[in-house]
């Protein structure tokens, strides 16, 4: 069998959720969207059922499949609802919806409401994506009482750069949140990880962590206490010993300096390893630490051995886990963990 898979630290998952709970203090949505963030949502979910509040996802469909599996909590749809007819399913499944813009409300007033709606009043403080605007927050926020069919109305707005812990902007967005909402009642939501970590100011009734669930710390060089709960990994699966001067892989781009005992990994851009890496980039081959060398091709990857006692065909390769942190290979790829771990693929899942 194809070596290449993700061990998936469920304990690690519940290590992660609990601490952002006593961090932040009030309660916690879990934010599982994108199939909990690659880690497979259905999973978590199970796994995080007796400690959680409540999850987030980002659309009707990945609520539908958690309430298939038996996911009784509370489900907020963080884009809400797109038409009526989702709406009627929202109602159906008892689901929890943000509602960030007028035709959300028009679709609020149309549908004959079967059961109580709990709406998520989003608001732009200065992300400008989703969200009414400071000044249209009262209006909307009476819209949706005066509609009859809203049981409760939480009060959210989002951050744009809470993960940079000199930048200003997140003490502006407070302050404009709570302007805007001064004389408006309900239980208010700010922090995502990065505020759940960094900014106790946005700590309020409920938080909304994603990446920190999975170990991955948004904000650079902590050390907050999170536990990986991908690994990424694989084996060797031949050796070759190159000569100097000898170029290796696609396009040529490492060429040996030395004589060079090349490890070739079956893990590739396919699964989800990035293609963009340079040389010289971390794994971890049975706990010692070496780099990848030669450019990342669909099905296999290239490591240097030379200096890696004991190492051959079947020996371990983390390619991101533990030893190496995903952050680190984001950062190599020129990108955020998040977008890593969201595209594995094809590897096998494996959960403890
Ligand atoms: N809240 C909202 C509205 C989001 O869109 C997201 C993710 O994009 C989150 C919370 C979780 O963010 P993070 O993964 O940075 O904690």
């Amino acid at each position: 069998m194809r070596p290449a898979r993700a061990l998936i630290d469920l304990h690690a998952l519940r290590h992660n959720y609990l601490l952002a709970r006593a961090r932040h203090g009030g309660r916690a949505l879990a934010v599982i969207k994108a199939n909990a963030y690659g880690h497979g949502a259905i999973a978590c979910a199970k796994a995080l059922s007796g400690v959680a509040d409540g999850f987030a996802v980002a659309f009707l469909d990945e609520a539908l499949s958690l309430r298939a599996a038996g996911i009784q909590h509370p489900i907020l749809l963080l884009e809400g609802v797109f038409d009526t007819d989702e709406l009627d399913a929202v109602m159906r499944e008892q689901l929890w919806i943000v509602v960030h813009h007028a035709a959300q409300i028009d679709m609020v007033e149309r549908t004959p409401a079967s059961q109580p709606l709990h709406v998520w009043l989003k608001i732009n403080t200065g992300m400008n994506r989703a969200g009414f605007l400071p000044e249209q927050a009262p209006a909307a926020w009476q819209r949706l009482h005066d509609s009859g069919r809203v049981a409760s109305c939480t009060l959210m707005t989002h951050f744009a750069r809470a993960d940079e812990p000199d930048v200003l902007s997140t003490t502006d967005q407070i302050a404009v949140f709570d302007d805007a909402t001064r004389h408006l009642p309900g239980p208010r939501s700010l922090a995502n990880s990065s505020a759940v970590l960094g900014w106790q100011a946005a700590h309020r009734d409920w938080a909304r962590p994603g990446i920190l669930l999975y170990g991955a710390d948004p904000l650079p060089a902590a050390d907050n206490g999170l536990r990986p709960v991908m690994t990424l990994q694989s084996q060797v699966m031949a050796v070759r010993d190159i000569p100097a001067g000898a170029a290796l892989g696609y396009g040529g781009r490492f060429v040996a300096e030395r004589a060079t005992r090349v490890g070739l990994v079956a893990m590739g851009y396919a699964d989800g390893y990035p293609r963009t890496v340079p040389d010289g980039t971390p794994v971890a081959v049975d706990g010692h630490p070496t780099c990848l060398i030669g450019r990342v091709s669909m099905d296999m990857l290239t490591i240097d051995l030379t200096d890696v006692p004991g190492c051959g065909i079947g020996s371990t390769v983390e390619l991101w886990g533990a030893q190496v942190p995903v952050n680190r290979i984001a950062s190599a790829a020129g990108t955020i963990a998040y977008e890593l771990l969201c595209n594995v693929k094809r590897v096998r899942f494996e959960y403890q």
